[in-house]
């Protein structure tokens, strides 16, 4: 594949949307690095999730977030520490209390450092929002889940487990039985594994596939992705399907004693056939990648 300049990951707040009652999208208008971003608002206080990447971006969420709250206090969460969803917080500091689960403070504090630098590696506009960025320190963290009361409205935050991350966090509103599920899920794209040996080994093909199976068993009214158009119950089934999928077809092969390069090659073809319009290609390849490094493991301890 040729090598492109990405787009500028610009956020667009005039796009945001209402989706159910007080909970809105700015949406991430398929531009690659821009997250969807959530704002549910109660009585008395209103939640963001995620900042966008970089200092203007998270600024121009804050002024939107600040305007819609209204006077509401202001929460801001994010989903995981990657750089498009955490890497603004610190614009939030004396506007918002930022709160996370604990391992996902444990990302932000030891892996954020080594994606700013690998993301200032991704192109002039990338780098460009990232000036004067620092990875951010939450204000509080919780353990394995937290009940944020919003007034009238409280949202289920809720560490799953290692998965696409070590700490990422799904966010409920049950009372309008929306779910956001950072990047978890994505809409029209092949699951993004970023698996990036030796430096970031944490994604688990094996543990996500049984986070989004639990999340699908739920069939949620809304569903909002990480990346992608917001949509229903079958975006956790696409996902749930394709990593089933992806780990069948990598561990038979590797049963077989096929190489990883073999296998990766055989695997992306079959899942583009499978799925010609889903963006994202390269990560079919550290999927297969993450999953042979699952499958030895699984030899060794079958209760893996
Ligand atoms: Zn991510």
């Amino acid at each position: 594949m040729v090598e492109q300049a990405l787009p500028d990951p610009v956020v667009r707040v005039a796009g945001a949307r209402e989706i159910a009652r007080d909970v809105v999208v700015i949406p991430d208008e398929g531009v690659p690095l821009v997250p969807n971003i959530g704002i549910i608002g109660g009585r008395e206080a209103v939640l963001v999730v995620d900042t966008g990447m970089g200092i203007r971006n998270a600024e121009a969420v804050r002024e939107f977030a600040v305007e819609y709250a209204g006077g509401r206090e202001l929460f801001l969460t994010t989903t995981h520490f990657h750089p498009e969803h955490a890497f603004g917080a610190q614009v939030f500091a004396g506007a918002a209390t930022y709160l996370v689960n604990q391992d996902q403070a444990a990302d932000l504090r030891e892996r954020g450092p080594g994606y700013l630098e690998m993301f200032r590696g991704l192109g002039e506009s990338v780098t460009r929002r990232l000036e004067g960025v620092v990875p951010p320190d939450p204000d509080r963290v919780y353990g394995s889940g937290h009940d944020l009361d919003l007034g009238g409205r409280v949202v289920r935050l809720r560490a799953t487990g290692r998965a696409h991350s070590r700490g990422d966090q799904v966010v409920e509103v049950p009372d309008v039985d929306v779910l956001l599920t950072g990047d978890l899920v994505e809409a029209g794209q092949f699951a993004i594994f970023p698996w990036f040996p030796p430096h970031d080994m944490d994604v688990s093909g094996t543990r996500w596939l049984a986070v989004v199976r639990r999340l699908a068993a739920r069939r949620p009214r809304t569903v909002v992705p990480g990346h992608g158009a917001v949509g229903g119950p079958e975006l956790l089934a696409d996902v749930r399907d394709y990593l089933e999928l992806l780990q069948q077809e990598t561990w038979a092969r590797r049963d077989a004693a096929l190489g990883e390069r073999m296998i990766a090659d055989e695997v992306a073809e079959l899942m583009i056939r499978r799925h010609p319009h889903w963006a994202g290609r390269e990560w079919i390849e550290k999927g297969v990648g993450c999953l042979c490094a699952e499958h030895a493991l699984a030899e060794r301890d079958p209760g893996h």
